[in-house]
C-alpha cells in the first residue's frame, strides 16, 4: 500500500496530516462492508462520503463543521473499507490525521473533548486504570451476588442489572492483577529441540484487568512451549485509543515508553508476544507514529521488528502439534477482531490455529468480520451506534445457536459480552482462543457450561 504523503494541494489547510484523498475512483466498493453505512444508509456515513467531506477540509474547500464532524466521528476505524479498496486508498492514515487536525480546529462538544482527555489521561496512567478496575471488580462481584440471589428467590434473573447505566460495568472474568508486572516465569517443559526462546509478553492495559485468567493462560501455554516469559514493569498503554481520537502527541508519548521499557538490558533482543489484536496492531505501526522524525521512526521499526501476536507465533510452532491431545468439544463461532482481519492480516491463522484442537467444531458465521462496535473508545464516545453495529452480531449468534464465541481482542470479548447480557443470551460465553488451546493441552475443563 502506498502510503506517500500527497503533494500538498492549492489551498491546502496547513497542519492538516492527512494523505492522499485524492487517490478515491469513488467506486463505491467500500460502501457495503462499511457498518455505518450499512445502517444510515447515507452516502455522508460511507468511506466515500467521508473522504469526500475530509478532502473538503483538507483543500480549505469546507469548514470543518460541528455537522461534518459528526460524520466523520461515526466512523469505527474498522478499516473494513480498505480492505476492498482497488485503489488503495490508506483510509486509516487519513482519518488519523483528520481526527488530529480536528483536535486543534474544529468545533466539538466541551463533553465530547472533556470524554476524549480522561480517557487518554486514564489509559496513560496504569495504576490509577488498575485502581479504578479494582473498583469496577467490586461492583461487578456484587452485582453478580444479587442477580444469584435474586435468581434463587424469584427463579428470574434480573438482566436490567445488565443494561443501560448498569451494562456500563463490565463483566470480569477474574480478579484484576498487577502480580504479572516484572516477573520471570521459568519454562514447565524442556523441548528436546532447543529451540524455545525467552519471550516478553506485552500484557496491555486491559487485559490484566478485565481478562487476568486468560493472561494466566497465555503465559502458561508459552512455558510448556518451553519458553521463559518475561514480563517487564515499564510497560504502558500501546496509544491506539489516543491514536484513534487524534490525541497523536499522546500516541507518540506511549510508544516512547514502550519502545524504551522493551528495549532494555536483556529484552533488547526478545520478541514481544502481544495477546490483543488491536494493541499488537497498533504496536506494528509505531514507524507511522514517528514520521518525520527519521531517528524515533528506525527506534519504531527495530521494535516492530520484535512485535508479533501470540496467533502468529502459536501457528507456526510445529511443537504444539503433539501437544494438543483433549478433545475439547465445543460447538462455537469464531469473530475476527478488525485489527485480526484487516489490521495485521492474520485471520486464516486463528482459524488454522483453532483447525488443530480435536473436539472443537466451528460453525460458519457471516458475520465473523464485521465489527463489533467496540472500536477502542467507540463504544463510550459513540454509544448508540455502536449498540446498533452491536446488535445486528448478537441476532446473528443467537441464530447461529452456539454457546461459545471465539474471539481475541479484549474490546470485543468485553463488548460481544455486554451484547450478550443484554441480549439475555447470558449462557452463551465469549473466550479467548488461548483458553481453548489450554484445555486442549492440558485437559482442564474451559469453565464455561456447553
Ligand atoms: S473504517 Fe469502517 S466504519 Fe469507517 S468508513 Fe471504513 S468501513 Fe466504514
Ligand atoms: S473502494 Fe476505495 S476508491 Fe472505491 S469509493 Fe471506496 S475508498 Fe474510494
Amino acid at each position: 500500500m502506498n502510503l506517500q504523503k500527497t503533494v500538498p494541494l492549492e489551498g491546502q489547510k496547513e497542519g492538516f496530516t492527512a494523505f492522499d484523498t485524492s487517490k478515491c475512483i469513488h467506486c463505491g466498493f467500500c460502501l457495503e462492508v462499511c457498518p455505518t453505512y450499512k445502517l444510515a444508509r447515507n452516502e455522508a456515513e460511507s468511506p466515500r462520503g467521508r473522504l469526500w467531506l475530509m478532502r473538503q477540509v483538507h483543500t480549505g474547500r469546507m469548514e470543518a463543521s460541528e455537522t461534518l464532524i459528526r460524520r466523520v466521528d461515526t466512523c469505527l476505524g474498522c478499516l473494513a473499507c480498505e480492505s476492498v479498496c482497488p485503489a488503495g486508498v490508506p483510509y486509516r492514515h487519513i482519518l488519523e490525521g483528520f481526527r488530529e487536525y480536528i483536535q486543534d480546529h474544529g468545533p466539538r462538544p466541551a463533553s465530547k473533548r472533556l470524554t476524549e482527555r480522561t480517557l487518554g489521561f486514564l489509559f496513560a496512567h496504569q495504576a490509577l486504570f488498575f485502581f479504578l478496575g479494582m473498583i469496577g471488580y467490586g461492583l461487578d462481584a456484587a452485582r453478580k451476588a444479587i442477580v444469584s440471589a435474586l435468581f434463587r428467590l424469584t427463579g428470574k434473573k434480573p438482566m436490567f442489572l445488565y443494561r443501560g447505566l448498569f451494562g456500563l460495568l463490565p463483566e470480569y472474568s477474574g480478579m484484576p492483577s498487577r502480580v504479572f508486572f516484572g516477573k520471570s516465569f521459568q519454562p514447565l517443559r524442556l523441548v528436546p529441540d532447543k529451540t524455545a526462546r525467552p519471550l516478553v509478553v506485552f500484557q496491555s492495559c486491559a487485559v490484566p484487568v478485565f481478562l487476568s485468567k486468560d493472561l494466566e493462560c497465555l503465559i502458561e501455554v508459552l512455558r510448556v512451549l518451553g519458553h521463559r516469559v518475561v514480563l517487564t514493569k515499564g510497560e504502558s498503554c500501546c496509544g491506539a485509543l489516543h491514536a484513534h481520537m487524534g490525541l497523536k502527541k499522546a500516541a507518540k508519548k506511549q510508544a516512547l515508553k514502550n519502545i524504551r521499557a522493551f528495549g532494555r538490558g536483556d529484552l533488547a533482543g526478545m520478541p514481544i508476544v502481544v495477546m490483543p489484536s488491536g494493541c499488537g496492531n497498533f504496536l506494528k505501526q509505531y514507524p507511522k507514529v514517528f514520521e518525520g522524525d527519521e531517528r524515533g521512526a528506525q527506534r519504531a521499526r527495530d521494535f516492530k521488528a520484535k512485535v508479533v501476536d501470540f496467533i502468529e507465533l502459536l501457528c507456526k510452532d510445529e511443537r504444539l502439534e503433539g501437544l494438543l491431545v483433549n478433545k475439547v468439544e465445543l460447538t462455537a463461532v469464531v469473530d475476527e477482531p478488525c485489527h485480526l482481519v484487516y489490521g495485521q492480516g492474520i485471520s486464516k491463522e486463528l482459524y488454522g490455529l483453532l483447525a488443530r484442537v480435536p473436539g472443537l467444531r466451528l460453525l460458519p458465521f457471516e458475520d465473523a468480520k464485521r465489527c463489533c462496535g467496540a472500536a477502542g473508545s467507540y463504544t463510550l464516545l459513540e454509544p448508540e451506534m455502536s449498540r446498533e453495529v452491536l446488535q445486528e452480531k448478537i441476532r446473528q449468534i443467537k441464530q447461529a445457536g452456539v454457546k461459545a464465541v471465539i474471539t481475541p481482542n479484549v474490546g470485543c470479548q468485553l463488548q460481544i459480552r455486554k451484547g450478550l447480557l443484554e441480549a439475555g443470551l447470558e449462557d452463551v460465553a465469549v473466550i479467548n482462543p488461548i483458553r481453548v488451546i489450554l484445555a486442549s493441552i492440558t485437559g482442564r475443563p474451559l469453565g464455561i457450561k456447553v
